[in-house]
């Protein structure tokens, strides 16, 4: 098994050298940033029900730890592999510099579909993870969050195995947990808000106002999607589609948000919601809409498709859903991209307000996190957009230049040991 093997792992490592090469940067440490400072590949067995044993591949990955520990999201699917962690562990850490947060690049996951397994199963899956890799995580090691097929009950797990282990409560050890064990309030939909910050943000320098004839459509609707389209319905925009893994639903005139949020909250498919019109995901990503939110998996706009993306802002909330390709394509045509590592950087930004709380013992409300994000992700997009202008480059590659410069900052102050 290769760190090369995926293509999302290649074309993260590209973006990382053509942005490294645009900024002039110091080629010892972009060597270094090319490949993850520790992996750690674990088989999980799980008794299944039926009295079996089946074990699952697992992996935590830690990129790069220079500006402090590790931070990044567990992944239960079934495309989950060491290549693919170790993209998401990079571009966490170029998402975490690029944030100005004291934190590191890491990542995890296991290679299953939840929806496969009973309660008791995800339980026990979760739970012995958690003790495989419980040597290499912890409050001031590496502190795991959710990510696709994970949420506050797989961290409450997690938190309650660690702690276990160490004979106290460790609350610390993992952010996205419930509140009544020391979560976060804002924390559940903070990548939604943040990514809708960061389209109000784009929409003021374009000097554009959100009304209810901007069109938006939305690919994935879960823990990013959801609150994305609660925030813009709530501004008045008209969002015409949704989709999740089973498909898409459509409507000109704009979707009823409530409803459709109601019917996922019960764990139903949007493929069974009746009284839309029903189209296909790759449909949804070609409609002719304002905004664009890619907020599922990595790698829906390539360079086979992305001439077919209308779309005049693209803001990604998922972690690499298009290409480094796909992202000249529709730059070369017009399209403003807001970049993964500054549009989702919302959850990470109130994963760290959720650490510090939990650290210190003592909890914000709601109206200070809310705040201080907005005036981080402020920052953060006007960094960018700086940057964008300074050397010339879309907004994707200056995040990039954004951040790198930060670290490399940082990598070349603290040096290298052995030097
Ligand atoms: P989730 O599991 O809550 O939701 C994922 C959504 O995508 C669901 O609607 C699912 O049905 C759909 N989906 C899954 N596979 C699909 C496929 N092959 N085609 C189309 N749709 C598919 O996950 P999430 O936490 O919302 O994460 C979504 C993306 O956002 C991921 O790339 C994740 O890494 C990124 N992200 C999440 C967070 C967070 O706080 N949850 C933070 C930053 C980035």
């Amino acid at each position: 098994m290769s760190l090369f093997e995926s293509p999302f792992f290649q074309d993260a490592y590209s973006q990382l050298e053509s942005a490294g090469t645009k900024m002039n940067m110091d080629p010892n440490v972009l060597e270094r940033l090319k490949y993850p400072k520790r992996a750690l590949q674990v088989s999980v067995p799980v008794r299944l029900d039926d009295g079996t044993v089946k074990v699952f591949e697992g992996y935590r990955v830690q990129h790069n730890m220079t500006l402090g520990p590790g931070k990044g999201g567990i992944r239960f699917h079934p495309h989950v592999s060491l290549s693919e962690t170790a993209a998401l562990a990079m571009l966490m850490t170029f998402k975490c510099a690029l944030v100005g947060l004291p934190l590191g690049g890491a990542k995890g996951g296991i290679k299953v579909d939840p929806n496969d397994l009973s309660r008791a199963e995800l339980q026990a899956m979760t739970r012995r993870y958690t003790t495989e890799i419980a040597m290499i995580i912890g409050p001031d090691k590496d502190v795991p969050a959710p990510d696709i097929g994970t949420d506050g009950q797989t961290m409450a797990w997690l938190m309650d195995t660690y702690s276990q282990l160490n004979g106290y409560a460790v609350p610390g050890v993992v952010t996205g947990k419930p509140i009544a064990i020391g979560g976060s309030l804002g924390r559940a939909e903070s990548t939604g808000k943040g990514v809708v910050f960061c389209i109000n943000f784009a929409y003021e320098k374009l000097n554009k106002k959100i009304t209810n004839s901007t069109t938006v459509a939305i690919h994935g609707f879960g823990k990013v999607g959801v609150p994305a389209a609660e925030d813009l319905d709530a501004q008045g925009a008209k969002i015409v589609a949704i989709s999740d893994v089973s498909g898409a639903i459509y409507n000109p005139k704009g979707l009823n948000i409530k409803e459709c949020v109601s019917w996922v909250k019960e764990r139903k498919l949007l493929r069974e919601l009746p009284g839309v019109e029903h189209i296909t995901n790759e449909q949804l990503l070609e409609l002719d809409v304002d905004i664009l939110i890619p907020a599922a998996i990595d790698g829906v706009v390539t360079k086979e498709n992305a001439h077919k993306v209308k779309a005049k802002i693209i803001a990604e909330g998922a972690n690499g859903p298009l290409t480094h390709e796909a992202v000249d394509i529709i730059t070369d045509r017009g399209g403003l991209i807001i970049p993964d590592i500054l549009c989702n950087a919302g959850g990470v930004i109130v994963s760290y307000f959720e650490w510090v709380q939990g650290m210190q013992m003592f909890f914000w409300d709601l109206e200070t996190v809310n705040t201080k994000l907005h005036d981080i992700m402020k920052l953060s997009f006007e960094k960018v957009w700086v940057c964008k202008e300074k050397y010339k480059v879309n907004m994707k590659q200056a995040a990039f230049i954004a951040s790198l410069d930060r670290l490399q900052g940082a990598m070349r102050l603290r040096g290298m040991w052995p030097g």
